[in-house]
């Protein structure tokens, strides 16, 4: 995370305890020692700080050079133009040394501001063209899950260490043939594929292939007029790509997991189980809903984008 980047917070400066190394930035984008080079070679303490150079009273500013020769020419014009830039620095008291929060007037950082910043500056902004998806017959939790897979917020390994988290590897924690990327963990991963293979099958759908997470959060069959449930069959591809990160997260924290044919039956039992009980008018027959999906009753699910 490049907080650099960010530029929120600056040195606020206090004269007292100063640290005001010359070879710092202190004032604008150089270190003094850069800035105004030729006073610093005539400088004996080439550490020296300003404190150790300025003292402050009633009167304003004074100063106590220590050079090996005195400055001329150019060098005296150097030091007239730090003179004047340290004056006009408005040290204003004798406050310790902290750091400013440049995003409030108070001047005090607060965590949740921090995260709005880090949220909008590195994680929303390109995805903000992406439609938030509803699902009326699913629990709220697929919804989230779809709605951060879109947006590629879930931590999988090679997000995790995008952002700076020390793993000892990269690799898929379900397969450990490749990095474990959104896309490799729902879709490419040789148990996600044998999942889809199956689910497609249960569907009776033949020759699809999952391209992306888009195809899986937008159903394959949503602008099909021929198919006769795409709804149904979106809602149960948002359960089965949960239930691969489910199943991922299983074996990565319990060291337990399932095989594609028993996280299948689960994908159908949820869905099932979610649908019934949120849809009371087309009550689905499991048999039916078992065997042939295809066939049950059609609903419309409402996938509001907002
Ligand atoms: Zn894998």
């Amino acid at each position: 995370m490049r907080f650099r980047t960010l530029r929120c917070l600056e040195k606020k400066q206090g004269l007292l305890p100063a640290r005001l190394m010359l070879k710092k930035i202190l004032l604008g984008d150089q270190p003094l020692c850069v800035r105004y080079n030729r006073i610093f070679r005539l400088e004996v303490n080439k550490d020296a700080t300003i404190r150790d150079r300025i003292l402050r009273n009633s009167a304003g500013l004074d100063y106590s050079w220590n050079w090996n020769r005195e400055p001329r020419g150019r060098s005296e014009a150097e030091l007239h133009s730090l003179i004047g830039e340290i004056s006009s620095f408005g040290f204003g008291s004798y406050e310790n040394d902290s750091w400013k929060w440049l995003e409030h007037s108070s001047g005090i950082l607060h965590t949740h501001a921090l995260a709005t910043i880090i949220n909008n500056k590195l994680l929303v902004n390109s995805f903000s063209s992406v439609a938030t998806l509803r699902n009326r017959l699913l629990p709220q939790k697929i919804e989230v899950f779809i709605w951060r897979a879109q947006r590629n917020r879930l931590p999988v390994r090679t997000e995790l260490d995008k952002r700076g988290i020390d793993l000892d590897s990269a690799r898929c924690p379900v397969c450990d043939n490749e990095v474990e990327t959104l896309e490799h963990m729902l879709i490419h991963c040789t148990f996600a594929k044998d999942l889809w293979l199956r689910f497609f099958k249960w569907w009776k759908v033949d020759n699809f292939q999952i391209q992306s997470v888009n195809d899986i959060a937008s159903g394959p069959m949503s602008h099909s007029h021929n198919f006769p449930n795409p709804d149904l069959m979106t809602a149960s591809m948002w359960v089965c790509a949960y239930k691969i990160w489910y199943n991922r997260n299983n074996k990565l924290f319990n060291k337990t997991d399932g095989s594609s044919s028993f996280v299948l039956q689960e994908v159908q039992s949820c869905s099932f189980k979610w649908i019934s009980i949120r849809d009371k008018k087309h009550s689905l027959d499991w048999i039916q809903w078992f065997t042939k999906p295809i066939e049950c009753k059609r609903i419309r699910l409402i996938f509001s984008r907002l």
